[in-house]
This record gives C-alpha cells, structure tokens and sequence, in this order.
C-alpha cells in the first residue's frame, strides 16, 4: 500500500519552507528552503539525511518554486503519488477561524480579508494555495489553513481588547489575535502528556522564543492570553522587532525626527529588538558566547529577560490555581541555557527552580525537565510547528474526530 503523505507549505514573504511529512508515522521524509527570492535564489532541500541545493541567477517566484519541487523533486524521489493532502501555514486568520479549516472558496475569502493584518504574508499564501488547485487538480479539494490565530480564538474579550474606542473592535476588528499559535498548542500537547495530566486539566505558561517571540497562558489546554497582538510585533524584546514601546514613540519619530512611516516600521521591525539592542546581532548562539565579554550584549540580554519575566510573573497569576509547567521552546528556548537560567532565578517568588546540570543537557532537540523537584516543573519541548500542520491537514481531510 501506497505511504500517506502530507506537503506542508509555509509561504514567506520572499521564502519558501516545505516539507513532507508521514502524519501518522511522525515522520518528515524530505523538508527544505527556498530563499532570497529576488536576488542569488536557491532551493536546499534535504532527503534521507542528504542535503541538496539548486541556485539560479534570476529572481524566483513562489509559483516557480512550487512547480519546482513538485515537478522535480517529488519526482526524483517518487512522492507525486503518495501526497494525499496538502496543508498550508496561514499567518492571520482573523476572528472567523478557531481550528484549522478545509479551504473552501469561503475560507480564501475570508484569508483574503484577514490580510489587512498580515499584509506581507498572507496574500502570498493565497498564491500558493491557487498554484497548488493548477499543478495538483486531483488535490485541489484537499488543501486545509492552518492558522497562527486560530488557538487563541479561545481568549476571554478582557484579553483581546485594547483600550482603544470601542468601534476600532468592532468596526474594524482591531483586537489581540496573538500567533505562534500552531507551536503553542504543539507543546502545550506534549507537555500534558509527558507529566500524564489531560490536556483539559492543564494548565501552563508557553515561552516560544526565536526571531520572533512570544508567550501564552493557558487554562484547560486553551488559550486565554498571549503576548502578540493584532500583529507579531506586541509583546516580548525579539529578535528585531521591538515588542512593547509606548505607541508616543511613533509620533515622536514622525513629529520631531521626520521619520516617514515606512522608514518607522522598518526600524520598529527590522532594526529594533536585540539587533537594535546589541549594534551586533540577533543571533543568540553569539549572545550567549559574548554575554560576560560585551557590555552591550549583557544589556541587552538582561533587557530580554526582564520583558520575559514580566510576562511569565503576570500570566501566573491567570492560571487557574494552579501552574502545571512552564514551557521553553523554539531556537532560543530549546537552545539557550544561559537565557533559561538567568530567567527561572528571577522567578523564585513563583515557585520556580531550576537544575542546573539538567538545564546545560536539554538542549538541540532534547526534550526534558530542567527543574528541580521542588519548583514546578519546568519543561523544554522542541517545537513541530510541521508535524503539527500535517496531523491537522490528515485528520481534516479524512473526516476524523478533531
Ligand atoms: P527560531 O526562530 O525558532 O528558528 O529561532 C532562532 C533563534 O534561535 C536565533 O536567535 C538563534 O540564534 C537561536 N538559536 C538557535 N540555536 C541556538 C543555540 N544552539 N544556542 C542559542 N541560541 C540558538
């Protein structure tokens, strides 16, 4: 019989990620990178441990790479005919999605609107999602979103307002939709099943911390806050972008200094957070080396904790009477032992204790607990924003209990 396999797509705004995943094996057969759209282009892709790479010297397209790895490298290695659905990341699904949903000519209506919200991402998933009904017909009804909203659909209006005139919210649907969605729920999962408590009695703080950042306290496996707002540039210091400032900033740059406003935005999202912080980088493999060495990085980095531990220190007390865990994930939270010390010794009021030898240990793709047996368990699960998007697509398009 024919191996089941799903084609995960998630469309960025000049890249491509892509992978293909055995959905009940919980297996990725072949994952890979399309990037630099516009200048020296290239595919790496990568297949039975083996890396691949194609460049071209002319701009690329999202449809040109589509028709690339599904007319080349599906075929190289035989997959066309085991691709029995195809599930695409979709950043903004606004307030109509709380799961993850067959795309139907309502549902691309409907990502067609949200784009207000994610206008560099989500009209270029429409894209993909066409050029998939052109070079996959058989397919075409086989498609499901998976959104970065949808699980925190879930959060009370105390959480998702702001304190804006009411009509912002319900003229214009200004509110909190949060992201990261599809990785909180994945470890939010896994964690309740490691400590063997049902996902309807869990309750965590989940601290996803990569270039992008965010962290949600759930109730009951639910969403019920998340630091990310109507867009991913709320909440926590990242990587470049600047999380919380006070919105006075803005009209400072644009009053006083002359700033026009895309030159704000793209200091606000490109040059702000840690790249801003440092003058150096974002990349925190090179924080974490030069920490104790430069003056700069050490700020910075105690910057990031400090907006980090506010968040944990003021989701706690939203947890139903109890915290079952703490979640560290993505690149940082999976990797960093000097960020996840440095931040669980400042949380020591909330019953918060780390092991230190079990900290330096969990790291790149270990999975495990790194709190001693008196805090409340403190857990490091890799995320598999992937796994989770092709379980989803499976289950949705073989009518299965969800
Ligand atoms: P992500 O967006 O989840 O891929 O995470 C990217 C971030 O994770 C970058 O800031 C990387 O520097 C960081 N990262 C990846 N590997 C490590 C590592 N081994 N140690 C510290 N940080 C890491």
């Amino acid at each position: 019989m024919l191996e089941k396999l799903i084609f995960v797509i998630n469309c960025g705004s000049s890249s491509l990620k892509f992978s293909v995943i055995n959905p009940i094996k919980k297996k990725k057969i072949l994952y890979g990178l399309a990037e630099n759209f516009n200048d020296k282009s290239s595919i790496i892709w990568n297949f039975n441990n083996k890396k691949n790479e194609i460049t071209f010297n002319n701009k690329i397209t999202h449809k040109f790479v589509l028709n690339y790895i599904i007319k080349e490298i599906f075929k190289k290695y035989s997959l066309y005919d085991n691709i029995v659905g195809i599930g695409h990341r979709i950043v903004h699904g606004g307030n109509k999605f709380t799961n993850s949903t067959l795309i139907t000519d309502i549902v691309l209506k409907e990502i067609k609107r949200a784009s207000v919200f994610a206008p560099l991402h989500n009209p270029i998933q429409i894209v993909g999602i066409k050029k998939i009904k052109t070079i996959l017909p058989h397919l075409k009804n086989k498609q499901v979103a998976v959104f970065d909203t949808s699980f925190h659909q879930t959060m009370p209006i105390e959480s998702y307002l702001y304190g804006l005139p009411i009509k912002f919210y319900k003229k214009y649907k200004i509110r909190r939709y949060g992201a990261h969605g599809t990785s909180h729920k994945y470890v939010t999962k896994v964690a309740a099943k490691f400590l063997n408590i049902e996902l309807n009695n869990f309750n965590c703080i989940s601290c996803h911390l990569g270039n992008g950042s965010s962290i949600t306290a759930i109730n009951n496996g639910k969403s019920i806050d998340t630091s990310m707002g109507l867009t991913p540039l709320e909440g926590l210091v990242m990587g470049t972008r600047c999380g919380n400032i006070d919105p006075a900033i803005i009209f400072y740059m644009y009053d006083k200094l002359n700033f026009n406003i895309n030159k704000i935005y793209n200091i606000l999202t490109q040059k702000s957070g840690m790249l801003g912080l440092t003058n150096i980088t974002s990349d925190f493999r090179y924080i974490e080396e030069n920490y104790y060495k430069n003056k700069n990085i050490k700020i910075a980095t105690n910057v990031f904790i400090h907006s980090l531990i506010k968040y944990i220190a003021s989701y706690s007390v939203l947890m139903n009477n109890k915290i079952n865990a703490i979640i560290f994930t993505g690149g940082i939270g999976e990797n960093s032992v000097l960020i996840r010390e440095k931040t669980i010794k400042k949380l020591k009021i909330l019953k918060f204790f780390i092991d230190k030898n079990l900290n330096y240990k969990t790291k790149q793709g270990k999975m495990g607990i790194i709190s001693t047996h008196l805090s409340i368990p403190i857990l490091v699960i890799p995320t598999n924003e992937e796994l989770m998007i092709a379980q989803d697509t499976f289950k949705i398009i073989n009518n299965l209990k969800y």
